[in-house]
């Protein structure tokens, strides 16, 4: 008899998960809580896959063999609870993708920040060099989706840490660790260890004949590397220390070194600017340098990458003032490389859902370098008590439109209006694409 899989969620991950269930001759059955997107029910319909939306028909679901959970759905969610306590296994995406993925390779990124630009160039390098592969994860398809419709030798893949909760045997042959600040602590009880050992899940199933690129640079990274069981090559990347093998900036210029050619650049020929995206391309330049690509295929594509929109995306200049939308930062940590990287006095449009944010640790960059705040959100209280007394305008917005018009006219002459709001976006906008085409639209619009 067919194995009885059972998917929670039905949007881009589920409905991958589903696809690739079908063509691999699992019994699916597909349910979602909430209403599932047109686009997503029609797929369904389409390949005769049994669904049920609005509620979940709990016996039903409990009769499966395997559940695959949706990242989106916590682990204290009444259902998951009750799966659990009957032992029905649960996977992943990535890992029902890893199952039926054939003999292809997964480089995947996975990191507090810098996943999806990192992601995003490894792949753009991957293809300059003539690899056959695809980029999955956040970006465009499920890995699922990929793997079920149109597989490939290579997957690049972005893999947030709850992705990596529920895998069993997922190995990619190269995994990428971007850095570890706290975030998301809602999902983990509140402590920050969990959180970590979720990324470091990454490595676990690694062998040998596998890379682990990290960040030596980052303290919690650092910390945590002796405290795990790591098998594969360590190739570490710096700004600080001059490494053996790995990656690192010395004098503006990079060095690759990775037992293959050894590579080195410019930094000024760097096309992402900011001091983050020189840690993730070097970590980008490890990973294809590792797959033996010709190094000036890399440095190449490392020349060429375009920046990602809502990634310290540049808007236009109004009246010498200059707008930028980083809307994409969603935590604390984020919001600190974007102040880092301003040169000119910065009125700060911040605020939204606030996943437990420490502000001191931007505090001295906005004493620096802020001359305003706009606070954007439903709760700006936390906001209001740090910055109060050092900011000398604190101002509060209730939709992009206002935060623009405020911040506008809070601005210097020749200044800056940076949207960088280290918080989650759903209190006034529907993601952090609504919020920051929103922020795009309102300046326009000056
Ligand atoms: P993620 O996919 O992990 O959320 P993104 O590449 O989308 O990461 O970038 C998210 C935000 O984090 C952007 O606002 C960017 O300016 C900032 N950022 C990108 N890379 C890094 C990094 N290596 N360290 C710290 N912040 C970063």
């Amino acid at each position: 008899m067919a194995k009885r899989l059972v998917i929670l969620g039905g949007s881009e991950s589920g409905i991958g998960a589903a696809l690739l269930g079908q063509k691999e001759g699992y019994d699916v059955f597909v349910s979602d809580s909430s209403p599932l997107k047109e686009k997503y029910r029609e797929e369904l319909v389409a390949a005769g896959i049994r669904y049920e939306e609005g509620s979940h028909s709990i016996a039903k679901i409990l009769e499966a063999d395997e559940v695959m959970k949706s990242p989106g759905i916590p682990e204290k969610a009444d259902l998951v609870k009750k799966i659990r306590q009957k032992g029905i296994p649960v996977i992943s995406e990535i890992e029902l993708a890893y199952r039926h993925k054939g003999n292809s390779k997964i480089i995947g990124i996975t990191g507090s920040n810098g996943k999806t630009t990192t992601t995003a160039l490894i792949y753009h390098i991957c293809r300059h060099g003539g690899l056959d592969c695809a980029l999955v994860g956040n970006i465009g398809y499920s890995f699922a989706r990929q793997v079920a419709l149109d597989p490939k030798a290579l997957y690049v893949a972005e893999l947030s840490s709850f992705q990596l909760d529920d895998i069993h045997g997922f190995r990619p042959e190269i995994a990428v660790l971007t850095n570890i600040t706290e975030d998301h602590l809602d999902r983990y009880e509140y402590k920050f260890e969990n959180y970590i050992r979720s990324k470091f899940r990454i490595a676990m199933n690694q062998t040998a004949d596998d890379f682990f690129i990290y960040c030596q640079d980052d303290p919690v990274t650092k910390e945590y590397l002796n405290r795990f069981s790591i098998y594969s090559n360590l190739l570490p990347f710096s700004m600080q220390e001059e490494l053996n093998k790995g990656a690192f900036i010395k004098d503006d210029k990079v060095t690759i070194k990775t037992g293959n050619e050894p590579i080195s650049m410019s930094i000024y020929d760097f096309a992402l600017p900011g001091k983050h995206n020189q840690y993730n391309t070097l970590a980008a330049g490890i990973a294809t340098a590792t797959l033996g690509l010709r190094k000036e295929k890399i440095k190449e594509a490392i020349a060429s990458f375009e920046s990602l929109e809502h990634r310290m995306e540049y808007v236009t200049t109004v009246k010498g003032v200059d707008f930028i939308n980083d809307s994409k930062a969603t935590n604390i940590n984020s919001t600190w490389y974007a102040l880092e990287n301003m040169s000119k006095p910065t009125v700060l449009i911040l605020g939204g859902v606030d996943k437990g944010n420490d502000y001191s640790l931007i505090e001295e960059l906005v004493e620096q370098k802020v001359t305003a705040i706009v606070c954007m959100g439903l709760e700006n209280a936390k906001i209001h008590e740090a910055f109060d007394k050092k900011v000398a305008h604190v101002a509060d917005a209730s939709s992009a439109k206002e935060a623009v018009q405020l911040a506008f006219s809070l601005a210097e002459k020749d200044g800056v209006v940076l949207l960088s709001p280290a918080c989650a976006s759903f209190d006034l906008f529907k993601n952090y694409e609504d919020r920051g085409k929103q922020f795009k639209d309102a300046v326009m619009e000056l």
